[in-house]
């Protein structure tokens, strides 16, 4: 049996970077990925931020195949066929430090694996990783689904995504439930350049994206969203599956009907669908976060439900999980105890991160949602209805027309309901 310091399991964000921090330290480190390379597997919006990928790969912009930078970020709310928007545009992001590129996983993955290489990791692809091995309660390796295809190591960073299976196995999470992951679909719709420019209000080169709720999903919790890449456009929609399955639509039934929204339609005009991609997003927020670690072992990623749906963050905390899972795993090896207790210095670090105390401060928010389901269906009407009104010109004295919104107002929400349902916000956002 071939022993390595660390075993990596699984190729996206978290298991590159997690490689990439070991080896940058001299550990042996291997990546073992299911797919033909890293990134065949992977699906994102995807917006990647640049702090947490610098900290990974300094200055990564100068090689890495990125789309475009993000300038401007809109948020869309639908209502039928009515949008309200809003945007923040800032031309500087276009230039360094940047804030965020927008990236296609399987260009931006190869890329990454590169660079883990480059830093002395062995990536071993098209090899399943169906077990791990112990020794006591102690984990001592892998048992991939090759011939001899038991690798022993010191300590294992498991880094297999959403599908949380092989930490199941090893006791730390629960099975995935239909409440806390969202499905996913998205297109890749090839356009020419200057047609996007032209239709985003954007400078050669430059990107913006777009988040749509209300009506994008038609009621159900979830959000759809626009990004601009280089030569395409990747539009996709997202909704937590218990209530997709209980409303009987399919993930392809979302996508359709945020397409016929005419917004959004106009957007897409002539555009040649490339690509149609779909995948689970962790939605459980901090209450499902499994345990982090035990003797030899250490979850990061979206294994460990680290993902921040109301920010559209998820790439950056696998990241940033992932380099400081490589670090302990290099310190523990190095100071030869690579006990419980030891692990837990990477649950320490990432409550000291961003990760953990983002997903903390929302900890509230999924139950907000999920108990106020009539949130999703009301707001929009009540403020499309509202602008709708305060916008028409049509001879109705201004007074008059303030109290016909606050007569609609009540009429779709009572004083008691909008104040139960301010309060509750609060609580659960602030
Ligand atoms: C549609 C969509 C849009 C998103 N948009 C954004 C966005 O705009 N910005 C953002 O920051 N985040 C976004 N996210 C979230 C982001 O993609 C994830 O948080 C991130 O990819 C998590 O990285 P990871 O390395 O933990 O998991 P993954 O990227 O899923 O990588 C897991 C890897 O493990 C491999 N693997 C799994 N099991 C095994 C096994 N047993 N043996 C070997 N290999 C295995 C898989 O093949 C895969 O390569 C989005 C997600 C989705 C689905």
């Amino acid at each position: 049996m071939e022993n390595f310091d660390v075993i990596v399991i699984g190729g996206g964000p978290a298991g590159l970077s997690a490689a990439i921090s070991a080896a940058q330290v001299g550990m042996k480190t291997v990546v073992i990925e299911r797919g033909d390379y890293p990134g065949t597997k992977n699906v994102m919006g995807g917006i990647l931020y640049t702090k947490a990928t610098d900290m990974v790969v300094p200055e990564f912009w100068k090689e890495a195949p990125l789309e475009r930078p993000i300038i401007e970020q809109r948020i869309a709310m639908l209502n039928g066929d009515e949008s309200i928007m809003a945007a923040y545009r800032d031309p500087a992001w276009a230039s360094e430090p940047y804030n965020a590129h927008s990236i296609l996983r399987v260009k931006f993955d190869r890329w990454l694996a590169l660079q883990a290489e480059k830093a002395g990791v062995m990536i071993i692809t098209e090899t399943l990783v169906e077990n791990l091995l112990y020794k006591g309660d102690n984990v001592v390796g892998v048992r991939t689904g090759r011939a001899e295809g038991d690798l022993g190591a010191k300590v294992v960073i498991l880094a297999e995504g959403v599908n949380n299976f092989l930490a199941v196995k090893a006791g730390l999470a629960k099975p995935l439930k239909a409440e806390s992951v969202a499905i996913t679909v998205k297109e890749i719709i090839a356009l020419p350049k200057e047609t996007i420019e032209d239709r985003f209000c954007l400078d050669e080169g430059q990107g913006a994206t777009i988040e749509l709720y209300g009506d994008s999903t038609a009621g159900m919790m979830g959000v759809g969203f626009i990004y601009t890449n280089k030569d395409s456009i990747s539009i996709g929609v997202g909704a937590i599956l218990a209530p997709l399955i209980h409303n009987n639509w399919t993930p392809n039934d979302l996508l359709e009907y945020l397409k016929s929204k005419p917004y959004v339609k106009r957007l897409l005009h002539g555009g040649e669908t490339k690509e149609y991609l779909s995948h689970l997003i962790p939605e459980g927020g901090y209450t499902q976060v499994p345990k982090l670690h035990r003797q030899g072992l250490l979850v990061v990623g979206d294994t460990a439900m680290l993902m921040n749906s109301l920010n559209r963050e998820g790439s950056n905390l696998a990241m940033i999980s992932g380099k400081i899972a490589g670090e302990v795993a290099a310190e523990s090896i190095k100071a030869d105890d690579v006990s419980d207790q030891a692990m837990m210095v990477y649950e320490t670090r990432l409550r000291d991160s961003f990760v953990l105390k983002d997903l903390h401060h929302y900890r509230h928010m999924g139950k907000f949602f999920e108990n106020n389901p009539h949130l999703l269906r009301a707001y929009p009407k009540i403020f499309s209805n509202a602008v709708k009104l305060y916008l028409t010109a049509d001879g109705t004295p201004k007074k008059e027309r303030q109290k016909e919104i606050m007569k609609m107002v009540l009429q779709n929400r009572s004083i008691g309901g909008l104040t139960k349902d301010i309060y509750g916000a609060w609580r659960a956002l602030l």
